[in-house]
This record gives C-alpha cells, structure tokens and sequence, in this order.
C-alpha cells in the first residue's frame, strides 16, 4: 500500500532533515496533517518567512534580517577593534550569553577541511582578511573548536593576522579537546575566553 502522493512528498522532504530517519518523517508527517493543522500551517509560514527574509551580515556572516547585524551595527562593539571568530552562529549565541565579550563576531559556518573540500575560500576567509587589513582592529580572537581542524583553521587565520599586523589569541583553557564551543558551559567559556593566549 502506498500513501497519497502529497503525503509520500511532505514524508520525502522531511527526510532530508538532519536526524530525521523514514520513520520518524512518516510520524511527523502524520501527525501534523491531523485536526486543524496548526502546527503544520505555523511551520510552513516560519519556513517561508526565514527562506525569504534571512540572510547574512555583510561584515560578520551571521545570520540577519538586515544587511548588517545589531552587533556589527553597534558603534560601540565596533569601536573595541576585536574580532572573534566562530565556526558556528550558535558559537556567537553561547558566547554573548557569558556576557564577556564587547567586540564583533566573524562567523565561518565551518572550519578548514581540504578533504572534504572546505578551503579559506569557502569561508570567506578573503573577507575576513579585508577586515583585518582595515586597520581597524588590534586584536582577533580565535573561538574555533579544539579539534584538528579547528586548530589548523586557527594558525591559517592566525598567519592572515599577522600578516595584516593584529594579535591573534586563541581560546582553549578548560574547552574538552574535540568538543565543541556551543556544548561548553558559560562559565567555562568565560574564563576560557578571559585566559585567551597568543596565538
Ligand atoms: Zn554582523
């Protein structure tokens, strides 16, 4: 027995959702087509909405409703000349919440990975070197993940700093080696972020 087609597509298409196995697309297809469809009418307007009107911050690559994010529109985060750079806009979240840090963010949405095909030019690290050689910042801070690839994403754009004359630090005190920063606690972050060495 087959099911109806609209129902096999919206099974098919919630498949493709990270962990999201055939039988779990199955169960939350089935269960947002019951009653009035709230649920699903709800999701399938915020869906819409974040396709059409999200995009990224033209300085830090976050993700925004405006060209330029609140933090990297705020004269006074931009006038503390420290970049921090994230693998992950949830790195950026984890890290405000420490209530720690007043400078601006550079999101790469990865890190270095030749093997996987992953370069400096696929995180924008073309931009990021335009930023640093802006003159406008003293200091970049390396918030990547303690994993070799992480690491290795930190010396590369630790070469970019001093090449553009900026400190480079690093953070890593207290984070789990191979673990990643949006999975360590505040207070961890925090002093990991306060004890930054050079890079
Ligand atoms: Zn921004």
């Amino acid at each position: 027995m087959k099911f109806s087609p609209l129902l096999e597509d919206l099974i098919n298409a919630l498949k493709e959702l990270p962990g999201i196995g055939p039988r779990s697309a199955q169960r939350i297809a089935m269960s947002m087509m019951k009653g009035d469809r709230a649920i699903a009418k709800n999701l399938s307007r915020a869906i819409d909405s974040a396709t059409k009107n999200l995009k990224f911050c033209t300085c830090c690559h976050n993700y925004s409703e405006k060209d330029v994010c609140d933090i990297c529109g705020s004269v006074k985060r931009q006038a503390k000349g420290v970049i921090c750079v994230v693998e992950n806009p949830a790195d950026v979240l984890a890290i405000e919440q420490t209530n720690e840090y007043g400078g601006i963010y550079f999101v790469l949405h990865g890190k270095l990975s030749p093997l996987d095909g992953i370069g400096p030019k696929e995180l924008k690290l073309d931009e990021l070197e335009k930023l640093l050689k802006s003159g406008d910042y003293s200091e970049i801070i390396l918030a990547t993940s303690p994993t070799v690839e992480g690491d290795a994403t930190a010396h590369y754009i630790g070469h970019l700093a001093k090449h553009a004359n900026v400190k480079a630090t690093r953070i890593a005190r207290g984070i789990p080696i191979g673990s990643d920063i949006d999975n360590v606690d505040g207070s961890t972050l925090m002093r990991s972020l306060n004890g930054r060495m050079p890079l």
